[in-house]
């Protein structure tokens, strides 16, 4: 595996590292963890207890990678190392449950269930501090998707044939949010095809030092995926989408599947840089009537995509202005894959401070691109009293579609005018 080039040690990346900027220590920032696993690999440090938690302390956010002006591919350096922290100990519980539900789904359907219970008994404040359950989505989020359609396609074929990812964690608990994302595309002439037996993108594993499963998982999808002639696979999970890119560096070694992983790894697009890439109907009624709205930065939207600019447009789209800007949007929210289950004292940490970025914005509505980072801020912002909705950027452009004429109905409406 390729690690880039060298370190130059100048820490310009330390402010931007979430731990860093919580606990201000240098072992616990970028060019710390770089210099720690350089002295433990030569050698001259040991690989003890105190140094694995430095290292395991990394969110993976590669918010480093975005600040470093040299380049360094630091992801890569903690992949390398990551099978060294798997084999020092026994994986923590919050990891050893987030592979478990990649494995059964069903796990977290009954979980988001069991939420939804207790908060219909008035107990919402008492389940958002059990772990687990906690961060399960609120009474406003539909378990099951509306039942309302957007109407028939307002614009001609686009031409593009594509596969939506469908996730395991996030189709589980939000599945309102693939179920819009689908409805959107072919509303704006993308057709979105069905295949069957697609499974886990692989990133939790290899997050967890098990390369050799997600590169597996990778291969399963990659046959099934690359088989179905599609001009792009589309992800509504920031984090499945970065890892997805990676499947070239990932499957590099294996002659059958190399050249097919290369082109799934390009073919991968977030769905809000695909419609503003393909091209999509702003809605005739933009939703105006819902307060103050924000836009938070997932890190791997931002950072392991570069995909900053098309989530916002569709969110002005949706809401028909400027969406704010969270202070700090491009801090990690402590999410991280299952970051908030292994490390939950520092992703607390992480979620208060969001939080609190978001009561201070005074937005009724923050729009994310992760669902991670939405039940993760939303347990934080409930814990602080906040009462804002978390919501795809999608799911507000296909609110709007709804609440608005449908297409058909919007053009037979404009030749009755015509012809008067
Ligand atoms: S990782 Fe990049 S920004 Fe950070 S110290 Fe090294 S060279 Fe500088
Ligand atoms: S990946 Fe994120 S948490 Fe890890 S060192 Fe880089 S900035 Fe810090």
């Amino acid at each position: 595996m390729d690690t880039g080039l060298p370190c130059i040690h100048c820490g310009l990346c330390l402010h931007s590292c979430p731990t860093y900027r919580e606990l201000g220590s240098e072992a616990d920032s970028p060019r710390g963890r770089i210099y720690l696993m350089e002295a433990i690999e030569a050698g001259e440090q040991e690989f003890d207890a105190p140094a694995r938690a430095h290292l395991e302390g990394c969110l993976s956010c590669k918010a480093c990678e975005t600040a470093c002006p040299s380049g360094v591919d630091f992801s890569a350096r903690m992949d390398k190392f990551r099978p060294r922290l798997a084999a020092a100990h026994r994986l923590a519980p919050g990891r050893r449950a987030a592979l478990l539900v990649t494995r059964f789904p069903l796990l977290l359907k009954i979980a988001a269930r069991t939420a939804r219970l207790l908060d219909l008994l008035g107990l919402e404040r008492l389940r958002r501090l059990l772990p687990g359950l906690g961060l399960m989505p609120g009474r406003k989020r539909k378990l099951r998707a509306s039942g309302l359609t957007i109407g028939s396609p307002g614009k001609r074929s686009s031409g593009l044939r594509v596969a939506l990812l469908q996730g395991c964690v996030g189709n589980a608990v939000a599945p309102g949010i693939t179920r819009d994302a689908r409805e959107v595309l072919e509303r704006n002439g993308i057709a979105v095809v069905d295949v069957a037996g697609q499974g886990c993108c692989g990133a939790l594993y290899a997050h967890s030092g098990d390369r050799e499963r997600a590169a597996e998982l990778a291969s399963h999808n990659v046959r099934l995926l690359d088989a179905a002639g599609l001009d792009h696979v589309v992800t509504t999970v920031a984090g499945c989408g970065a890892f997805m890119r990676e499947y070239d560096s990932l499957l590099a070694h294996d002659n059958l599947l190399s050249g097919a992983a290369q082109r799934l790894a390009g073919a991968t697009r977030d769905v809000s840089e695909l419609l503003v890439e393909a091209g999509f109907d702003p809605p005739m009624h933009p939703l105006t009537d819902i307060g103050p709205v924000a836009y938070h930065d997932a890190c791997h939207l931002l950072h392991g995509c570069s995909v900053a600019e098309q989530p916002r447009i569709i969110t002005r789209a949706a809401v028909g202005r400027e969406p704010l800007e969270l202070a700090e949007s491009e801090l990690c929210c402590g999410s991280a894959g299952s970051y908030n289950l292994e490390q939950p004292s520092m992703a607390a940490r992480l979620g208060r401070r969001k939080a609190a970025a978001l009561g201070a914005s005074e937005a009724s509505v923050l729009a994310v691109g992760n669902v991670g980072c939405i039940l993760q801020i939303e347990m934080h912002a409930r814990r602080a009293g906040i009462d804002a909705e978390l919501l795809h950027p999608v799911e507000l452009l296909a609110r709007a579609y709804r609440e608005g004429p449908s297409p058909a109905a919007a053009s037979s409406r404009l030749s009755k005018i015509r012809r008067r």
